[in-house]
């Protein structure tokens, strides 16, 4: 089994650059879902308590037989719950029948509550606790990052953001290189809902690398130094986006992967 390469974060930790995320995925099937993402090989799984299947994951964890320190296990923190986190941090770990978490994060800024600050306090003693070994967050943009580095101590390990090669945010992703916070891609793989797979760009270096068109979008990531966990119900499609360590993409290609960048946002606006 492939050996995933780690990124290692600006606290200390690492985590696995490769691995599998949740949403959308139905409550009833997440146990096996998940469970088949672990046989293949997974060991990064991305949830959130708005997914509504964190108890899946959790089941699917208990019933792998691996080894807790083998797994990095991410949940969020959802908008209704800024100014309760630390309750909803223990609804989740009990959902998740855990008794921490890898990777903590503020879902969304959610600009109009104007609570992240005070969000942002209670991950950093969640930290300090041990009961969330890192702490993160998405969807900020450069002006929410920016007030959290003026008014608290913790520098966030990550921001996850919607990140493809038609939408690559080069503000947060500079803004986050120059502060060391690591970048996680959300929807890599654009939700299927532009016609990524079939631009010449990304057909083209799959057919010469005989790889599939997804597997090479992964791969631009993986080399851009995203950290990503593409979605997948069907097995098949699991081990595919898994196997990407034997090939890589060539500087041009990647060059040109990079220049389909056109805004192509395919999720909801942070400030919204
Ligand atoms: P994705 O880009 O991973 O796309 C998933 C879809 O792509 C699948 O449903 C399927 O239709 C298609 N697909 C997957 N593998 C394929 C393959 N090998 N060949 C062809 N088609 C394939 O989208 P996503 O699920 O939105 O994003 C991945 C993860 O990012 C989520 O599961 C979640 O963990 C995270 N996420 C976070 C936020 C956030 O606000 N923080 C928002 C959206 C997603």
């Amino acid at each position: 089994m492939a050996s995933v390469p780690r990124i290692q974060l600006n606290d200390g930790h690492s985590i696995p650059q490769l691995g599998f995320g949740v949403f959308k995925v139905d409550p009833d099937e997440t146990t096996r879902i998940v469970s088949d993402a672990l046989e293949v090989g997974y060991r990064h799984i991305d949830t959130a308590r708005i997914y509504g299947n964190e108890a899946g994951v959790g089941a699917a964890i208990a019933e792998s037989g691996l080894q807790r320190e083998e797994l990095f296990i991410t949940t969020k923190l959802w908008n209704d719950d800024h100014s309760r986190a630390l309750d909803a941090f223990d609804a989740s770990l009990e959902r998740l029948g855990l008794d921490y978490v890898d990777l903590y994060l503020i879902h969304w800024p959610s600009p109009k509550d104007d609570r992240y600050v005070e969000a942002w306090q209670s991950l950093e003693q969640l930290r300090e606790s041990g009961r969330a070994r890192s702490i993160g967050v998405s969807n900020f943009l450069v002006g929410h990052l920016e007030r959290l580095l003026a008014e608290t101590d913790v520098v966030p390990a990550v921001d996850q953001i919607e990140l493809h090669p038609a939408h690559q945010q080069p503000a947060t992703t500079a803004f986050a290189e120059e502060h060391g916070i690591a970048i996680e891609a959300w929807s890599p793989l654009g939700q299927g809902k532009y016609p990524l797979f079939e631009l010449p760009e990304v057909a083209g270096a799959a057919a010469t690398h005989g790889k599939s068109p997804a597997q090479v979008v992964i791969r631009w990531h993986l080399q851009r130094g995203h950290i990503v966990f593409p979605k997948s119900n069907r097995r098949a499609r699991m081990a595919e986006n898994f196997d990407v360590f034997d090939f890589e993409l060539s500087e041009a290609e990647m060059g040109a992967i990079t220049a389909l960048e056109r805004e192509g946002r395919v999720g909801s606006h942070p400030d919204d």
